[in-house]
């Protein structure tokens, strides 16, 4: 969990890698549905594209038929998701009935004045998902994907009036949440703000060895 381009993302994809385990992103589960044009992923697109967040029912459903998929026996690691109490609350549930608890809660820490001029330099990769910064991260050929060749996009929402509403709505619907996994001792920090070959050592320290 984080704020907005706190770098979430990057962190989640590093650790899927480092311990071999999928990451599942809300974020991106929700991109991909409205591309498909279903009927929930043309809803979730109309939320997303104000920078609020999609009704519960919505996320939830997807979630859970993804966390019942069977790649995730060996353990994963979720990005953006839960992101209410709602959410939190069906998270319990889900992992109930499969019999798993839950290791940490990785909180990424950053300052909201960073978060503006990193979103709004972010380009993605609509078809890997791949995420690149135009001046921290770019990608080798101007404009294209380094693993897939696609041409990369700006995010409908990574524009700066969105992004301020994106981070009034982290503060008032997600931060609270925190509580309960911080109570629970479940919760530990790393710094929104490494230098990218500076994360994995970070990780390690925190979630131990791969
Ligand atoms: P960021 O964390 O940088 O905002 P994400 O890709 O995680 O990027 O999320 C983008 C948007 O997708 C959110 O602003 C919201 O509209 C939607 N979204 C993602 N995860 C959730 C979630 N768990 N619940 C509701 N909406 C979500």
């Amino acid at each position: 969990m984080g704020p907005p381009g706190s770098g979430k993302g990057t962190r989640a994809k590093m650790i899927g890698r480092m311990y071999g385990i999928p990451v599942i992103a809300a974020g991106d589960m929700l991109r991909e549905a409205a591309a498909r044009g279903t009927e929930k992923g043309r809803v979730a697109r109309a939320y997303m594209n104000r920078g609020e967040l999609v009704p519960d029912d919505i996320v939830i459903a997807i979630m859970e038929e993804r966390l019942n998929k069977p790649d995730t026996e060996r353990g994963f690691v979720l990005d953006g998701f839960p992101r209410s109490v709602r959410q939190a609350m069906a998270l319990d549930r889900i992992l109930e009935k499969q019999n798993v608890t839950l290791d940490t809660l990785l909180y990424v820490t950053a300052k909201p004045e960073t978060i503006v001029g990193r979103l709004s330099l972010r380009r993605s990769c609509p078809k890997c998902g791949a995420v690149y910064h135009l001046r921290d991260m770019p990608p080798k050929r101007e404009g294209f994907c380094d693993e897939c060749g696609s041409r990369l996009i700006q995010r409908e929402d990574d524009v700066e009036e969105i992004i301020r509403h994106r981070f009034e709505v982290y503060e008032r619907q997600t931060f609270p949440i925190l509580e309960r996994y911080q109570e629970a001792g479940k919760m530990k920090e790393i710094s929104g703000n490494l230098d990218i070959d500076k994360i994995p050592a970070a990780i390690e320290e925190v979630l131990g060895k791969p």
